[in-house]
């Protein structure tokens, strides 16, 4: 359907890739990541193309800016450096961290009741003792992250018969959960970041894949009768993912 990129052009100061795609009903142009991409049906001339591009330049430079502006005010959500006083974001809170000593070998975590992280750390812990810290926290987390997301699945799965094969805890940059072929679901532990009803919507949206694995009209169906508010909730995430994304 679409071809790989054919050819790269530059006008002074304005480099774009193009693409062509038999999908495509006229040219367009994509801006992300502070690259230029013109999409343009097979057959439209280049020299057409670039005359479009030249004619939308402001547009372009517009758009290139407002990106840098959003990518600029993008908060981490996690501290630079873990150590006594910070807070840690959690169930879409940020909670503060405590740190104890303790005579184990290995570093603890605790999440108390009053919403505070207590971090025992092994005495001789000296160096490094913010990585140490960072790696218990997401230990702790992606256990978290099976025990709730396992709830979820036994909350949502009974309902239509939406029974996943497995579940998998994974880090990854660029999803939030997929759902195979033979029904393995995967799961990225950062959405325990997030407040607790967006792992939720990305249990019920991977579930909802058990039974189809498309996103037709029949798909979004079956999460609205799951989750009838499930837009906002999915609208949360496409506007908070990329600050998760960051994770601890
Ligand atoms: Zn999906």
């Amino acid at each position: 359907m679409t071809q790989n990129l054919l050819s790269r052009d530059n006008l002074p100061g304005l480099h774009y890739q193009l693409r062509r795609s038999e999908r495509a009903k006229k040219t367009r142009i994509v801006v992300s990541d502070g690259k230029i991409e013109v999409v343009a049906p097979p057959k439209v001339s280049e020299q057409r193309i670039k005359a479009f591009v030249h004619a939308q330049r402001d547009w372009i430079e517009t758009a290139l800016k407002r990106l840098k502006q959003r990518a600029q005010t993008l908060q981490p959500l996690a501290p630079a450096h873990y150590a006594e006083g910070v807070t840690v974001p959690y169930h879409g809170l940020q909670i503060p961290l405590t740190l104890k000593t303790t005579s184990a070998r290995y570093p603890k975590v605790q999440l108390l009741p009053e919403h505070q992280f207590l971090v025992y750390l092994p005495q001789h812990a000296t160096e490094n003792q913010s990585g140490l810290i960072k790696l218990a926290l997401e230990n702790w987390m992606k256990q978290q992250t099976r025990r709730q997301a396992q709830d979820y699945i036994e909350l949502h799965s009974q309902r239509h018969q939406l029974q996943p094969r497995s579940l998998r805890i994974k880090t990854q940059k660029s999803r939030w959960g997929s759902c195979g072929p033979y029904n393995d679901i995967n799961l990225n532990w950062l959405l325990i970041l997030a407040p607790p009803i967006i792992m939720e919507y990305v249990i019920i949206h991977e579930l909802c894949h058990v039974r189809h694995k498309n996103h037709s009209q029949a798909f979004w169906q079956l999460v609205a009768d799951h989750m009838p508010d499930y837009l906002q909730h999915r609208q949360w995430l496409k506007q908070h993912g990329a600050s998760l994304m960051h994770g601890l």
